[in-house]
This record gives structure tokens, sequence and C-alpha cells, in this order.
């Protein structure tokens, strides 16, 4: 049987990885800049992240949300404590659309109302209920073109209201950072003044974390550089630095019933484990403090990379522009200096999602070789 033909891949194949490092089967040796669509939090294999995962698999792996799991409530506590979000209620699931479709389906629940804005160069997963990428305005799933989905210019907060007004909104979703989209973010006002409109017509804010959730952003959420209160957080990516787990965060204010939501593997055993273990390396490696250090460390070495257009992003979501293309530069990043990096909507940008724990050193390594990349290439 063949697979289906939906990725253009590289020619790597990784075998064994440990923290910012990936090994193939040549035995060669990548960093790890990119930690496979920002899903690397704590570093690859991370020992107390193996070991949860494996002393759960010995006991149970799975059983289904019939049953009391402790590791759930054990789960919601921590997230609670590292995140400082209180009082917001947990629902489990198992990836980043998931839980953005849940997160939909609860604010029409909750408002009894249908239609969804979203901002344009947004991408939320491609299922057919989340809002979809916005590719120039063209929504990839073809189920989505009977969804009614409204697409705002992000920090368009007149279209906002213009919109909102008609009272058929059930949600605002948005991404405080984009990221497939290349890394652009809203000012505090637009945040600010998001969440008032949201507020005075009944509009559910949901803020999509799945990138940009976990301590990528030096935060906990990036929305909370901003001091707003979403409705409903979906995450996902980082949250289970690898094993497939999302979730949503709801604010008390939506109420619980018996049938509202529901997943068969959302919240099992080992994806509570994965979660538990993210959080508590988080903690004790103080991983948020280290995305904010390097950040900064970042953005000053990135004043001296030539024919650099633009340096985008915050934490460790980061993107550096150029005024030509990068995917030849991306290529030879890989397979001449073996480093990952990431590619976005905006052809012209470098993405650089690595593990929080990266170091001085590998952001080091990293400069020399794209400047000797720049100037094979003749970027300047
Ligand atoms: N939301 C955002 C902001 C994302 O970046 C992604 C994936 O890239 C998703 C949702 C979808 O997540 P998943 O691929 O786990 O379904």
């Amino acid at each position: 049987m063949s697979l289906f033909d939906v990725y253009p891949l590289y020619d790597v194949t990784p075998v064994k990885a440990k923290d910012v490092y990936v090994y193939d089967d040549q035995g060669l040796e990548y960093l790890d800049l990119y930690g496979g669509h920002a899903v690397i939090s704590i570093g690859h294999s991370h020992p107390e992240y193996v070991k949860a995962l494996s002393d759960q698999l010995q006991n149970i792996g799975f059983y289904s949300n019939a049953v009391q799991n402790p590791l759930q409530n054990e789960l919601a506590e921590k997230l609670e404590q590292v995140s400082k979000c209180k009082e917001y209620q947990l629902f489990l699931c198992s990836s980043g659309a998931e839980a953005n479709e849940n997160a939909l389906k609860l604010a029409s629940f909750h408002n009894q109302k249908h239609r969804v804005l979203a901002f344009k160069n947004s991408f939320h997963g491609r299922t057919s209920a989340a809002v979809a990428a916005t590719d120039n305005q063209k929504i990839i799933s073809p189920l989505n073109a009977q969804q009614q989905v409204n697409f705002v210019e992000l920090g368009d907060l007149e279209t906002v209201e213009s919109i909102l007004k008609q009272d058929e909104t059930c949600a605002v979703i948005l991404e405080t950072i984009q990221g497939v989209g290349g890394l652009d973010e809203a000012c505090l006002g637009f945040h600010k003044g998001l969440e008032l409109l949201c507020e005075k017509y009944n509009t559910c804010l949901i803020a999509d974390e799945v990138q940009s959730g976990f301590g990528r952003s030096g935060d906990f959420f990036a929305f909370q550089k901003y001091g707003i209160q979403p409705d409903i957080i979906s995450m996902a990516k980082g949250m289970g630095n690898g094993f497939p787990v999302g979730g949503i965060l709801i604010h008390p204010k939506i109420k619980a019933s018996f049938g509202l939501l529901g997943t068969t593997f959302g919240g099992n055993h080992l994806a509570c484990q994965a979660a538990l273990s993210v959080l508590k390396v988080i903690q004790n490696e103080t991983l948020m403090s280290n995305a904010t250090e390097m950040s900064a460390y970042f953005k000053a070495k990135a004043k001296s990379v030539s024919g650099l257009k633009a340096f985008k992003g915050r934490g460790l979501m980061l993107g550096l522009e150029f005024d030509v293309p990068v995917s030849g530069l991306r290529k030879n990043l890989l397979f001449n200096q073996r480093m990952f990096t990431g590619s976005s909507k905006n052809p012209n940008l470098i993405r650089i999602l690595p593990p929080l724990t990266i170091q001085k050193s590998h952001l080091d390594r990293f400069f020399e070789a794209l400047q000797v990349e720049l100037n094979h290439l003749n970027i300047n």
C-alpha cells in the first residue's frame, strides 16, 4: 500500500533525538530549530518525560472517559498553577484542530449563534468545522465553504464591530501571534478592544494558543502579554512534546452539561502523563525565562545578519524575513549545515521554533551557519 501523498518531504529520516538534536539513519546530527512544527517544548526525549510515559505504559496506557482518571485532575491543577489561568475548566482532546473544533462548537452552544469571525492569514487546523487556513482568502477545506466564516484584516476593530453587531457570530478566533501565516501580531489596543467587543455583543473570544502556548512566547500563553481573558483557550503542540494531546480551557461563565463535548482518546493516561511532565519540566527548568532570554539573544544577533529585511515574532516563535524567497536557503541550512528551520505562508520568511531548552551556543552556531549560506547564495 502506498502513502497518500500530501506532504512534500525532505530526504532525511530521523531515527533518534536528544534535546535540541535529531539524528538520521546515516548517523548525521541535526540542530533542530523547528521542533516538528513547534511541538518539541522541553527537548526531544527528555529523561523525565521518557520515564513518565514508560512507567505509565507499564500500568495502563488508556482507558476511556467512562471511568475516573485522577491524572486528569492532577493535570488540571498543575496547568492552573503554571499557566496562572485561574478558575478555567479543562477539556482534553488529542490535537490542535480538535481543540479548535470543540472551542467553536462550545461557543455556538453557549450563545446559540452560528457564524465565526477569524482573521486573514490565520490558521486554525484542517477540519471541516474548525476555521481552516485562509490562503488568499480561499478556504482549504471545501466543506468549509458551507461554513459561515468572516475573515477580517488583523487589527481592524471597526470591521469586527460591524460584523458582531449583526448578532450572528458565536465566536471570534484569534492567534495572538500568527504561526503559519507569518508571525504577525496586533497591538495591545486591538486585543483590549476585541475583548470589549466580544463582551458587548455576547460573542466568545477564542484564543488559539495551539502554537504559541505552553511557554513558547515567554509567557505561558501569548495573549497574557495583553492582560485579556479569553472565554476559551485552545492548546496542543508543545503540550505533549510530541505525544498527541490537546485541550481547551473554558471560562467558568460557560457551563458544562453531559454530552456537550466528547472524545474517545482525549485525556487518556499516557496523554496526561506527557502533558504533566511537560509542565513539571517547564517549571523546574524555568523554560519560560529561558525562552525570553534566548529570544533577546537571538534578536540581538539578528541585527548583524546581512540582507535581513525584518525580524518577526517573540519568545521562541521567531522569524527572519529577507527580500527574496528563502526555500533555497532553508534547504542549504538543512543539507549543508544540518539545521532544521521552518517555513510559512510568506515565502521570504525563515521561522525558528526551537525547543525551549535551546542555549546561546546553539544560536551562535545557527547565526554562523546562516551567514555562510547567505554568502553562498549572495543574499546581502
Ligand atoms: N492552530 C494553530 C495556531 C496551528 O498552528 C495549528 C497547526 O499548525 C493548528 C491549530 C492545528 O493543529 P493540529 O495540526 O494539531 O490539528
